[in-house]
């Protein structure tokens, strides 16, 4: 076994910066193997770095965003800008470790969910034959899974899209064109592809861009330099009203400045994207709808005796759905199955993550407790 201080080589940094992480550094297993990882950000190491097997898997990193995208996108690119659709899903990276494909989620734990439903959505395996050090980085997307779902016309139920292909262990990324050029030599489907700009007409061309996302209902762009080693991501206001409407449906258990970013994203949205007072209106309208409608379900919910929580639906095996629920429920989650039934030889489970502090503070204020603020 490599000792403990050893790792700091891989991960670039000196052995006593190494030992102050170390205390940061989440204890997991999965299937018998031991592994760390780094569960939030760090100065100097990604969030969602894993320590495995004698190897680093280096975590996705985090993106920044424009507020503003005509002063925004300059300060970042200096050239070329490349736009790609960004995925509303959850974060995969897919790594071979010892011959096993393992998908990692954001934080750096495997879900065992992801590293079983992979193998039917992409076959990743001559990919890795080829580069062993490589890390597929994409998103999860689709109604059936179980973190985050949204609907997307061409997913019936889980897919996988690649946008980025990185160095396993010093997580640098292959440009843009060389990343697309091997994930369809691979025939790994990936994200969409808009375009490549000049810096100086790119903040009109993504407004365009978002314009056509925005009336399909789906979530923006992340740009990138062409090297891939840039990256920018700006959001359609639908999708900023689809989190809060999110947000507000589990009003206690949502962190308020979670809630507070997307307001400000629509503040400056409608500064640079809508033009007249009517149209600002009109979204003031939307944005208003999205908080408050959805808070009035939730309250009328529980009003009515029953509870809100994340609901989700998974369509697996039932041996991947079976070590799904064990690693939910050991992350401490409770869980209250909904529905299981079977489809075409796969189950099909609806479950509901139970979340405490909306259920009891929504009861607490219907039967009449004041505030005091
Ligand atoms: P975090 O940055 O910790 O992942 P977040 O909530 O800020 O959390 P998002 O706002 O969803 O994350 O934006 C970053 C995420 O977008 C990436 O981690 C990735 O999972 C996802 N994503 C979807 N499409 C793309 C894309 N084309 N390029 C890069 N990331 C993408
Ligand atoms: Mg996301």
């Amino acid at each position: 076994m490599m000792s403990d201080t050893e790792y700091h080589r891989p991960l670039g940094i000196g052995e006593s910066a190494f030992e102050g992480l170390e205390e940061h550094l989440e204890d997991r297993s999965y299937e018998g193997r031991e592994y760390r990882h780094v569960p939030d950000y760090r100065r100097g190491i990604e969030r969602g770095t894993v320590l495995i097997d004698r190897e680093v898997v280096r975590g996705f990193p985090k993106v920044p965003r424009a507020l503003v995208l005509e002063t925004g996108i300059p300060t970042q690119f200096e050239d070329r800008v490349v736009v790609e659709e960004k995925l509303n899903g959850y974060n995969v990276r897919v790594v071979c470790l010892e011959g096993e494909r393992l998908a990692f989620t954001r934080s750096g734990m495997v879900c065992p969910f992801t590293t079983r439903i992979i193998e039917r959505l992409v076959d990743l395996e001559a990919l890795f034959d080829d580069h062993p050090g490589a890390m597929v980085c994409g998103e999860m997307i689709g109604p059936e899974n179980p973190y985050t779902a949204h609907d997307y016309p061409e997913v019936d139920s889980l897919a996988f899209r690649a946008f980025d292909w990185r160095d396993r262990q010093s997580g640098e990324p292959l440009a843009v064109e060389a990343r697309r050029e091997r994930y369809d030599r691979y025939g790994v489907p990936q994200t969409r592809l808009f375009g490549s700009y000049d810096v100086d007409e790119a903040a009109d061309e993504v407004l365009r861009i978002v314009e056509d996302l925005e009336a399909e209902n789906r979530e923006g762009v992340v740009m990138r330099s062409p090297d891939a080693t840039t990256l920018l991501k700006y959001t359609t206001s639908a999708s900023t009203r689809s989190d809060l409407a999110y947000a507000f449906s589990l009003p206690f258990d949502y962190g308020q400045p979670f809630m507070f970013r997307r307001l400000l994203r629509e503040g400056f949205r409608t500064i640079e994207v809508d033009g007249s007072d009517d149209i600002a209106r009109k979204r003031a309208h939307e944005l208003g709808e999205a908080i408050l409608l959805s808070m009035r379900e939730a309250i009328d919910t529980v009003g009515d005796g029953g509870t809100v929580g994340e609901r989700h639906t998974v369509r697996a095996s039932s041996e991947t759905v079976e070590a799904l629920l064990e690693h939910l429920r050991k992350q401490g989650l409770t869980l209250e199955i909904e529905s299981d039934r079977r489809e075409d030889g796969d189950r099909v489970l609806t479950f509901c993550k139970r979340v405490q502090s909306s259920n009891d503070k929504i009861e607490n204020y219907l039967e009449g407790h004041v505030v005091t603020e």
